[in-house]
């Protein structure tokens, strides 16, 4: 697959060159508009036969041949009618460049070959190629958002990659993602129906974001009786679960009492439906009672930070909507990319330079949200894939520029140069940059600490960091009391009870002890998600500090086991 000499081009059957490829693209489109029928036959027989030979597969949306993102996504004819590489396909435009450098390897004696298998076609005017329509067809699926996926053929059902640690385990859950796309669904189950109980007409924010993982929802699933909007993530709960050997646990969600058992999950395909449509990296939704619908908040967005900050480096950048559209269909595709694990990993292997700077970017001044770096930085610093995505864009497409002489062509992190891809075998920009996926995990799952430095990031790599306790702080239940007794221990730790807290749900005056609680979650040994009260059984993933009750400890002198408390009278007596 040498380049060849232009001379050689002389020798192609029909006169082709990188100068007329448009006129080319439109010439083989046109010559498609007769052929719908029969080209759809072509792609049942080639599904059907896949049935049993291909059941799963992994669909990239890339074109075969130049790694660039697919168009118009083509085959050669005689591929899809002898039924080769189902997952493979070609760019139109990509495939008829590719075959412009290399005719003369590929185009002979009026024969034609797919670079990929080899299996040749005859051809006189036309070159025998035809739209993929199945992977047109998942295209549309995915509302042309081109993230790689799992294909199921049996069931016909897509899940796009798992960005970020559960990625790779993925895999180990196919029979019961089968399974729970094959059940029958439950009607009461469904977002529309919630949404007109719960919130009426009007407008909301809603997060597509796990109850128990944090994490972006790739198939949103509910206990059987829930009934809230708000969903779990169906693997990120297999995953939670296997970790722990448990098989159900309460329902997170303030004021649900449910039991979210593994085998009796309800999925939400209209919520899977809207999330497959929508840029992998979002989770905000906003739904707009005019169409009835949840509107990905960055599709809608015409201001972005990242944005804003990369436009005062290079003032003449566009702000318009088709501009901030393709940055994030840029940070989309390569947010979703398979590529960000292995190199996150080989990152990793080397000890870590330079600081931490998630909380505040030096250039751009904003918080990171996806935090990412060039192939080439060795430091541990990342900026924001947005942000970064408006420098690839501009190495792209220097025509963007308009006349700004000192626009950014390298890494904001490393300096060095990004270059953009010229010829088919040059490296493309989305593949001069990975995100970093345990850095994206730290930032998702330890949302509620203060503050993020690269001490706790360490211990977080070393997996000896927890999520820090949860509170929502609440009236205390105390009181309503005139008087009870109470013994001077942690429900749990059996420690002194000094700083009293209890679970949102606990209505009774014995309480946990925060600094010994605090110990025991930091160091692992009790997960809060699961754990119960020991007293009333009520589920205490959130808590509440008592104040008053606090207060009047605060009065004892000594040190006492057992005392006996009046609220109503703000007294305490020691009785032990
Ligand atoms: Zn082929
Ligand atoms: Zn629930
Ligand atoms: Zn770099
Ligand atoms: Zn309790």
């Amino acid at each position: 697959m040498d380049q060849k000499s232009p001379q050689k081009q002389s020798s192609s059957p029909i006169k082709m060159s990188i100068n007329n490829i448009d006129k080319i693209t439109y010439a083989i489109k046109d010559s498609w508009k007769n052929q719908q029928d029969e080209n759809q036959k072509l792609f049942d027989q080639f599904l059907q036969y896949c049935k049993s030979q291909y059941p799963v597969f992994n669909i990239k949306f890339t074109c075969s041949i130049s790694g660039e993102w697919l168009e118009q996504p083509v085959s050669f004819t005689q591929c899809i009618i002898d039924k080769k590489h189902l997952n493979d396909c070609f760019d139109l435009k990509q495939i008829l460049k590719y075959l412009i450098q290399n005719d003369s390897n590929f185009m002979q004696d009026g024969y034609i070959q797919c670079p990929l298998c080899r299996s040749k076609s005859h051809f006189k005017k036309d070159i025998p190629l035809i739209p993929n329509l199945f992977f047109q067809q998942l295209k549309q699926q995915l509302n042309d958002k081109s993230k790689p996926i799992t294909y199921y053929l049996s069931t016909q059902t897509l899940i796009p990659f798992y960005p970020g640690f559960l990625g790779k385990e993925q895999f180990q859950y196919n029979n019961q993602i089968q399974q729970i796309f094959s059940q029958q669904q439950d009607a009461q189950q469904s977002f529309s129906t919630i949404r007109k109980i719960i919130k009426g007409n009007e407008s909301f924010k809603y997060f597509h974001v796990c109850l128990l993982g944090n994490i972006r929802i790739q198939i949103p699933v509910r206990g059987k009786q829930c009934r809230h909007l708000e969903c779990y993530d169906f693997l990120y709960l297999h995953w939670y679960m296997q970790q722990r050997d448990q098989k159900q646990l309460k329902c997170l969600l303030l004021g649900c009492q449910e039991i979210i058992n593994l085998n009796e999950l309800q999925l939400d395909s209209e919520l899977y439906e809207i999330g497959l449509k929508s840029f992998n990296f979002s989770s905000d939704f906003i739904f707009d009672p005019q169409s009835s619908t949840l509107l990905d908040t960055y599709s809608i967005t015409n201001y972005d930070p990242q944005i804003a900050a990369y436009k005062k480096l290079v003032p003449t950048t566009t702000e318009n909507m088709n501009y901030i559209k393709s940055i994030y269909d840029l940070t989309d595709r390569i947010y979703s990319s398979t590529r960000n694990q292995e190199l996150t990993d080989k990152f990793y292997e080397h000890p870590l330079n330079g600081d931490l700077n998630v909380i505040k970017d030096q250039s751009t001044n904003c918080k990171v949200e996806i935090p990412c770096r060039c192939i080439r930085c060795d430091k541990v610093n990342v900026c924001d894939l947005r942000f970064m995505s408006c420098i690839l864009n501009q190495v792209q497409h220097p025509e963007n520029r308009n006349g700004v002489k000192t626009y950014s062509v390298s890494c904001p992190l490393c300096n060095n140069p990004f270059s953009p891809k010229k010829r088919h075998r040059d490296q493309s920009v989305h593949e001069q940059v990975y995100v970093d996926t345990k850095m994206l995990n730290f930032i998702t799952t330890i949302k509620n600490f203060n503050y993020l430095n690269k001490e706790k990031y360490q211990l977080f790599l070393q997996k000896k960091l927890y999520p820090s306790l949860r509170f929502e702080e609440l009236e205390s239940p105390i009181q309503e009391l005139d008087q009870f007794n109470l013994k001077l221990r942690c429900l749990i730790t059996n420690q002194k009870l000094r700083n009293p807290i209890r679970g949102i749900y606990c209505h009774h005056p014995e309480a946990f002890d925060e600094n010994s609680l605090t110990d025991l979650c930091s160091t692992g040994q009790l997960d809060l998600n699961l754990a119960q009260c020991p007293l009333c059984q009520q589920s205490i993933h959130k808590l509440t500090h008592d104040n008053t009750l606090k207060e009047l400890l605060g009065q004892l002198q000594g040190d006492f086991d057992e005392v006996q408390v009046f609220p109503k009278l703000k007294l305490i007596k020691q009785l032990k």
